[in-house]
């Protein structure tokens, strides 16, 4: 029965992968292709690692360890990007050895904390959740949400690590 939720971000968070305004110039260079902000998200050559030298964030790696260790926590990645990145995601994570129990992908109209929510109704005994994101935006909107379930829910801790 697991008893701590660890919720890791992938974009800048596991490992650094490329920011679309250096992404989508490079990918205009070596696949002469244009793309906007918004559809470099959901392109697969953002993620294309003969393009980008996409690196491990070796300190979220070690966090990463000490949660892994821990036989009663359940692992998530939790990401913004769409599913149809699944494969691409997960053999750049593979790649450096990272293996996680849940992977929970963009829903649409679902904020990161509507997909914990739903988690929460799958695993009863929880008592801790903890979770590393690297953006603001995201960070406020884990504390709005955290206020929320922990006066509705006494017996769950919620932890924050902004990256
Ligand atoms: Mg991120």
């Amino acid at each position: 029965m697991y008893k701590k939720i660890s919720i890791f971000d992938f974009d800048n968070t596991l490992l650094f992968s490329p920011l679309p305004e250096f992404g989508r110039m490079k990918i205009k260079e070596e696949k002469n292709k244009n793309i906007t902000d918004f559809e470099f998200w959901e392109d697969k050559d953002s993620l294309n690692d003969e393009i980008f030298d996409i690196k491990l964030n070796k300190n979220i790696f070690d966090d990463y360890i000490i949660e892994k260790n821990n036989k009663d926590t359940l692992l998530v990645l939790l990401t913004s990007r769409k599913d149809t990145l699944k494969k691409d995601i997960i053999y750049l994570l593979n790649k450096f050895n990272i293996k996680l129990d849940v992977y929970l992908f963009k829903k649409q109209g679902k904020q990161k904390s509507d997909r914990i929510n739903e988690l929460l109704n799958l695993y009863n005994n929880i008592e801790e959740i903890e979770i590393w994101d690297d953006r603001d935006i995201e960070i406020e909107r884990y504390n709005i949400w955290k206020k929320t379930l922990e006066s509705n829910n006494k017996k769950i801790k919620i932890k924050i690590n902004k990256v």
